[in-house]
């Protein structure tokens, strides 16, 4: 065990190598930043074995899989035959990328930082080999994994249950807003799984219905947005109370410094494994931008929720108020519509995001809460009302159509003030989004109010 500071460490390069031996040999660099060298967590990190790798992480891209060959499918990543039973049922024929990399390696115990975004099939990249690992072992809560939202929570659940149907692992899913009860029976039941929101979570560990002792592997999905949500005390808490020796999956869209610091903090010599370029949108979703005056963003939507293509729509705002606006006015043109986001209570959330996949709901109005962990297959289009703030929400949210192997199209609102915002996110997708214009609505063809 090795206490690291800043600056103990030499930053020289290691000798260059191969795709193959640099994901055997990565490591995060510890003590790069004043919260990994400070962290408990940090200190409890096990010195390597191999060479040292000084590579920062965001430089170290793992394209090369473990086994032999692209592993064209499940069967020949070694999964147990319960797992590949449930995955065919589910109708999967061939694993995703994401999949074909990560499985092998957290099968062969690896930690393992996956940098892929929402729609890749990065649950079922963590979810198997966790399922493969617990088969026929003892029972007691031997896995954890931190969700930022309760809708990720909730999905990551129905996940499990899914590709562990009739492997005989339980699960439970712990989040906030609702009672404790349930959770707790749940709990004092005893499962495998837990699949938690970090405050529900510490919740459970003070009131000691929940212990991290026996604990093995650790997930933290959509770490990212996890940090943006301001977890990372909690997460900080959580982890340091589980042993070092365990294995610790990251799973993230982005990678900002502080989930690399995050990296280094909580995973041993990861291996980073890169799907498509960072910041790549889903290549199935057509995007396009509407510029439109602020004040008819409005009867835009109105208009093209009149083509009858527009079954299943996803409308973002930038605000609670903003999407509670867009219902109303939808309301008054005679559309059905429901707002979520987060002053709905989660019992009135859940329903809206069941009564939209079964297709009751036509068009549902939602904050960026909704923009990642919703898993709603055949989303048919994705409507930014508001241009968002940061480009890589843009990613995310368009990531919520086009999911597998399904097509989707993304349209953006951009009023006048929001040019400059549009423009940030075509240098950050590396091309231009392509522009159409309907007369009567567009602000060269209107005169522009707001
Ligand atoms: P995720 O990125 O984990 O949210 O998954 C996105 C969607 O892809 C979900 O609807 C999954 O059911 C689906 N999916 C995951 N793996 C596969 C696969 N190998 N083949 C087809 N669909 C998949």
């Amino acid at each position: 065990m090795t206490t690291t500071h800043p600056g103990k460490r030499s930053r020289t390069r290691a000798p260059r190598l191969s795709n193959t031996e640099q994901s055997q040999t990565a490591r995060p660099q510890a003590g790069a930043t004043p919260e990994a060298a400070e962290s408990p967590a940090a200190e409890v990190s096990p010195e390597p074995e191999g060479p040292l790798e000084t590579r920062a992480l965001r430089d170290v891209v793992t394209a090369e899989p473990l086994v032999e060959g692209r592993a064209a499918s499940f069967e020949s990543l070694g999964l147990a035959p319960s797992i590949l039973e449930a995955v065919a049922a589910a109708g999967y024929v061939a694993p995703t990328p994401i999949q074909r990399e990560a499985i092998p390696l957290a099968m062969h115990g690896r930690d393992v930082m996956g940098l892929a975004q929402t729609g890749t099939g990065k649950t079922a990249a963590f979810t198997l080999p966790i399922i493969h690992r617990l088969l026929g072992g003892p029972k007691r809560l031997r896995c954890l994994i931190l969700t930022p939202t309760r809708e990720l929570c909730q999905q990551v659940d129905e996940s499990f249950r899914k590709y562990g149907e009739g492997t005989g692992v339980e699960v439970a899913p712990i989040y906030g807003g609702v009672a404790y009860d349930a959770q707790e029976k749940a709990l004092e039941r005893g499962v495998d799984v837990i699949v938690a929101t970090p405050g529900r979570f510490i919740d459970h560990m003070e009131k000691r219905n929940a212990s991290l002792d026996s604990l093995e592997i650790l997930v933290l999905d959509e770490a990212d947005r996890m940090l943006d949500m301001g977890f990372a005390p909690q997460i900080n808490r959580i982890v340091s109370g589980i042993s070092p020796y365990r294995q610790t999956l990251l799973f993230s869209a982005t990678m900002p410094p502080e989930v690399e610091a995050l990296a280094r903090k909580y995973l041993r010599r990861p291996v980073v494994v890169q799907v498509g370029r960072r910041s790549a949108a889903a290549s199935t979703v057509r995007h396009a931008v509407y510029p439109v005056p602020r004040v008819r963003k409005n009867d835009l939507l109105v208009e093209l929720l009149r083509k009858p293509e527009m079954d299943s729509v996803l409308v973002f705002t930038r605000t609670k108020h903003g999407a509670d606006h867009v219902v109303r006015d939808l309301h008054a043109a005679g559309v059905e519509a429901t707002a979520m986001h987060a002053d709905k209570t989660q019992a009135q959330r859940t329903q809206a995001i069941e009564r939209f996949k079964l297709g009751e709901i036509r068009v549902l109005v939602a904050t960026d809460i909704a923009q990642r962990g919703l898993d709603i297959s055949g989303i048919s289009h994705v409507i930014n009302y508001d241009v968002p703030s940061q480009a890589e929400d843009y990613v995310h949210r368009i990531g919520r159509t086009g999911r597998a192997a399904a097509t989707g199209d993304a349209f953006t609102f951009m009023s006048a003030d929001e040019i400059a915002m549009v423009r940030t996110i075509e240098r950050v997708l590396g091309k231009p989004i392509e522009r159409i214009s309907i007369p009567g609505f567009d602000f060269g063809t209107v005169a522009e109010t707001d």
